[in-house]
């Protein structure tokens, strides 16, 4: 008999999962699951520890799941990535497996794991790979050069176009393959886990297909309009289920045409798309430049930036001391959740970088260690945009004033009295500056006052970035 082994890694579920489908395939072959934690490659990536703890309640979720279609998983521990392709290889040799089925990760590391696998095991294991995380494989998408898009429209465009030519197909979850078995607990991985709001976010594949077909009813309609306010409940908060695959692009994307099906051509639910292509973008990206896993800046003269090096000011940014109260809730949501609104994300990038002038790998970094949904791509991303170093980013002299934001996206303050209830007597027109209002009054406000002036932060870092560009760049940018 032959035996089929499939290495889960971002994959964990068993509906649409296209390295556990194609395992499954020959009906007569014995399947096998494999999962190999590797807590010093995590600690090293900075997984934050209620990232692990979702990832450790759907691994045995997921072992449940393949364990009453008669398909064992075997949770494993190896200390990094290196060591995890021994354990792998140990594996193999003792079951006899004849091939190894996995969904590619694109990251650097992952990806030259995977070839030191292929190479290590590729005499005595036939080894495929699958794009699974992902709508399109990354490099499928290209200019007329044949090159990676630097720039999102255009991506988005060809990306689409791409998509009405054909949808990638869901794959089923596998049927039964022998009699329910019974699986002993798998001793928890060495790795720091803290508590997950199950109210947020509940456990399990058919809670994130649950929470999926109830955004897609009307929310997806409604985006446009409500995904930029946080005090609102507009976004799907698929995020975490998306960064471990506990669900995939695939079912989002059928999802969402099934219920918005003019959603490819610009019709309802067409913006909630575009946030899944700039996933994608992002993925897309990670593969045509790797130097963005070695956390290099993609516009090269911005490493010249001179930073500033206050751990004062950075710790005041990190627990949500700054004084200023959108970049405040935002950071104590985060902190006590793992997860920030995208418009939050964007204003407390933009603070952290051009006000306190500090290096946006700090709070890349930070963001890794806290977000429930970290995920490399999107949060390299994310942070390279908002400090104009990255492709397609916001040119370097736009820089958010935080009151300003907080007044166009929580005006009422609603949000901000939420995380922050040293605020709650702070009078409607007041909360974004409370400064101001504090300053009148008899007793004083348990609040911090701003740590940086934001006009003067504002002139600092535009001769900060002004002085890194050398005459070659501006001509460039031309
Ligand atoms: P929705 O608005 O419902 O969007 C649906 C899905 O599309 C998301 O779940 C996500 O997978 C994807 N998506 C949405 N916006 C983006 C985007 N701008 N870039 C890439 N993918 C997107 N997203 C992460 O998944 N992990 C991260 O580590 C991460 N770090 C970020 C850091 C910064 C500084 C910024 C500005 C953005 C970051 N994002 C990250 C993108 C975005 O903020 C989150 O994906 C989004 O807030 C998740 O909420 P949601 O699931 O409700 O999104």
């Amino acid at each position: 008999m032959t035996t089929h082994l499939v290495w889960f890694r971002n994959d964990l579920r068993v509906c649409d999962n296209l390295a556990l489908a194609a395992a499954c395939r020959d009906p007569r072959a014995k399947v096998t699951g494999i999962f190999i934690a590797t807590p010093e490659q995590w600690r090293q990536h900075n997984m934050a520890p209620r990232q692990a703890e979702f990832l450790w309640q759907h691994l045995r979720l997921l072992q449940t799941s393949l364990a009453e279609r008669g398909i064992e998983l075997c949770i494993k521990q190896a200390k990094d990535f290196a060591a995890s392709i021994e354990c792998l290889k140990a594996f193999c040799a003792s079951r006899n497996v004849d091939a190894l089925f996995y969904n590619y990760q694109y990251e650097l590391n992952e990806r030259e794991r995977d070839a030191a696998v292929e190479k290590n095991l590729g005499r005595d294991v036939i080894c495929q790979g699958f794009d699974d995380s992902v709508l399109l494989p990354p490099g499928s998408v290209t200019t007329g050069n044949h090159e990676m898009y630097k720039v999102f429209t255009p991506f988005s465009k060809a990306f689409i176009k791409r998509l009405q030519e054909g949808l990638p197909e869901c794959v089923s979850a596998p049927g039964a393959r022998g009699e329910p078995l019974v699986m002993t607990q798998a001793a928890p991985f060495d790795y720091p886990r803290d508590e997950v709001d199950t109210a947020l976010f509940p456990f399990g594949e058919r809670a994130a297909i649950a929470k999926l077909r109830e955004f897609c009813l009307t929310p997806a309609a409604d985006y446009p309009e409500r995904r930029d306010f946080p005090a609102v409940d507009g976004t799907s908060r698929l995020s975490p289920y998306l960064a471990l695959g506990v669900i995939s692009p695939r079912q989002c994307l059928h999802r969402l045409l099934k219920e918005h099906p003019r959603a490819l051509e610009g019709g309802a639910g067409s913006t909630w798309l575009n946030e899944l292509v700039w996933r994608e973008f992002y993925r897309h990206l990670l593969v045509a430049y790797p130097k963005l896993c070695r956390y290099q800046p993609f516009i090269p003269w911005t490493d010249s930036v001179r930073w500033q090096q206050d751990e004062k000011l950075l710790t005041a940014w990190q627990q949500g001391q700054t004084g200023y109260p959108i970049v405040d809730a935002a950071m104590r949501q985060l902190n006590a959740t793992g997860w920030m609104h995208n418009r939050l994300r964007m204003v407390v990038a933009s603070f952290l970088v051009k006000d306190l002038l500090i290096d946006w790998r700090a709070g890349e970094r930070y963001f890794m260690t806290r977000l429930i949904d970290g995920d490399l791509a999107a949060n390299n991303g994310g942070w390279q945009w908002a400090a104009s170093t990255g492709t397609d980013a916001a040119p370097y002299f736009r820089i958010f004033n935080p009151a300003t934001q907080g007044e166009r996206f929580d005006a009422a303050g609603e949000f901000i009295r939420r995380w922050v209830p040293e605020l709650q007597a702070v009078p409607g027109k007041h909360i974004h500056a409370p400064w101001v209002w504090a300053d009148k009054q008899p007793q004083t406000l348990d609040y911090p006052r701003p740590i940086v002036d934001h006009k003067q932060a504002r002139i600092a870092t535009l001769a900060a970035y002004e002085a890194a560009r050398k005459p070659e760049d501006k001509q460039d940018e031309k």
